[in-house]
């Protein structure tokens, strides 16, 4: 896959750029080693200073690389304007509570015989990040912050359809101060993976994308004995019980699914109602999600922008038509307008079945699917009925069906009346097929931390004495 930037909007080539050669990819690497060697004896108040300095530079930046994004993989320029303020509060908050989340946990020093007796947590080295397009900045920036401040170094490689942002990444943390080598940016396609992550001067990887990248970034760390965080897919189910507050959870389910043009890993993708109150919550998502306006991404009236990516736009369609063809019915959307750029209308399905490949795969664009309940177990067990277990949404107002949900759903993270969000102050990762390992909040720091113990003797005390 070429490295370049294509707009969505208009499937006009941009700018394409040549792929790093292998003796820059070494000097790169080398670069990352040296400087982790001092980087990891920084203070945290050294390394918070930066991270600020970063969040003050997005804060002037916002337009411009909200602009940039819009035009690399066409989210909405309202939407990039949110994921920049974003970003910013994320460095904000891993500058102000890195330092805590990192602190010295006592050990049992009584018991083991020791005068004293912790866990230290130490920087690892230089990690490998390996990123999606669908959020160019906050992808990145949720993994770089908090390995920053733990006192790691980052190397990026970014999806080939985003390197603008990629080169914007690595300058806008030398402009704040970070010494150059702290986060440095591999133009790089995905076949170049395995050298870097082979070299042994990387010494982890975390990567944010499909099901087969999760599984080859892991095999090849896995025969290098190299720690991975994985952060993939998901198909998450948006459950509405009979208690629910329907106008709230109609209005929600469209953003939830229509998030990103429809293209988050945690947009809510499966509509699991109760038939009790299937035919109104229908009626007020058909409504919400059919008089969404799609168009331009700049357009600060447009909800929905085009797909990223003319072979995102294939799949969609595809996905569609199969659903369709063996029986799916169109509530709305459901075809591509056709001219120019990679749009395709929110749409919602209803009557899908096993045997669609709707039911089963994650469905990466504005296509909802909509099925009837009877109870609470049916609707447990379709939200289950998937491979992924990364967010839920469930609606209920009734505090023995919100345990029930919240003990039998399998996710990484439930959300009650509400719809999964990543926060830096929670935890945010998936189990099965949606990987393994958390980021953001302390959970995510630590990931990345040796977590060394230090036990001393009472041998130690004695020289003082
Ligand atoms: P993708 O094709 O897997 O690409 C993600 C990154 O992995 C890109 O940098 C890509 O590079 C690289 N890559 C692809 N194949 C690789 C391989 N065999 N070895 C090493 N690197 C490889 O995914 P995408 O289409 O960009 O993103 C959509 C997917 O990401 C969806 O499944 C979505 O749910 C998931 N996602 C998950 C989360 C989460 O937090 N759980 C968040 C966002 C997205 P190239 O661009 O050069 O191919």
């Amino acid at each position: 896959m070429a490295i370049a930037t294509i707009n969505p909007a208009t499937g006009k080539t941009i700018k394409t750029f040549e792929e790093h050669t292998g003796d820059e990819i070494d000097r790169r690497l080398a670069l990352a080693a040296a400087t982790f060697a001092d980087y990891r004896l920084t203070s945290f108040a050294q390394r918070a200073a930066w991270l600020r300095a970063t969040a003050d530079i997005l804060d002037e930046d916002l337009e411009q690389v909200a602009t940039m994004m819009t035009t690399e993989m066409g989210k909405t320029l309202v939407s990039a304007r949110q994921e920049v303020e974003k970003c910013a509060k994320g460095c904000r908050y891993y500058a102000q509570h890195a330092e805590g989340f990192l602190a010295d946990e006592p050990g049992d020093a009584e018991a083991t015989g020791a005068v004293s007796a912790y866990v230290t947590y130490q920087p690892i080295g230089p990690i490998l990040a390996v990123m999606p397009w669908n959020f160019p900045l906050w992808q990145v920036l949720r993994f770089a912050a908090p390995a920053l401040m733990a006192g790691n170094v980052g190397l990026l490689k970014h999806a080939s359809s985003v390197p603008q942002s990629a080169l914007y990444i690595e300058e806008l943390f030398e402009r704040a101060g970070f010494p150059k080598g702290a986060f440095q940016t591999l133009l790089i396609g995905s076949q170049k993976v395995e050298a870097v992550l082979d070299d042994r001067r990387v010494v982890a990887a975390t990567l944010t994308g499909s099901g087969p990248a999760g599984s080859s970034v892991a095999s090849i760390a896995g025969r290098n004995i190299k720690k991975t965080v994985l952060e993939l897919g998901g198909s998450d189910p948006f459950v509405v019980m009979p208690s629910a507050d329907l106008v709230r959870a109609a209005e929600v389910a469209t953003t939830a699914r229509l998030i990103n043009n429809g293209q988050s890993c945690i947009n809510a993708k499966r509509f699991i109602v109760h038939e009790e109150v299937f035919d109104e919550f229908r009626d007020r998502f058909v409504d919400a999600m059919a008089t969404k306006v799609v168009g331009d991404p700049m357009d600060e009236k447009t909800d929905v922008g085009p797909l990223a990516s003319q072979q995102q736009l294939e799949d969609i369609s595809a996905l569609v038509d199969d659903a369709v063809t063996k029986g799916a019915k169109v509530l709305c959307g459901g075809q591509s307008p056709g001219g120019v750029g990679f749009f395709y209308p929110p749409t919602i399905l209803t009557g899908v079945k096993a045997g669609m490949r709707v039911h089963l795969e994650e469905v990466f664009g504005p296509v909802a699917t909509l099925y009837a309940v009877s109870d609470i177990d049916e609707a447990i067990e379709l939200a289950n009925a998937t491979e992924f277990g990364l967010g839920a949404n469930v609606w209920t107002n009734n505090e023995t069906e919100r345990a029930r949900f919240i003990r039998d759903i399998s996710a990484g993270m439930v959300f009650v009346d509400g719809n999964t969000t990543s926060f830096p102050e929670l935890p945010f990762g998936g189990v099965g097929s949606s990987g393994y390992g958390r980021e953001l909040s302390w959970h995510g720091m630590k990931e990345f931390c040796n977590a060394k113990t230090v036990w001393i003797g009472k041998g130690s005390a004695s020289t003082t004495e």
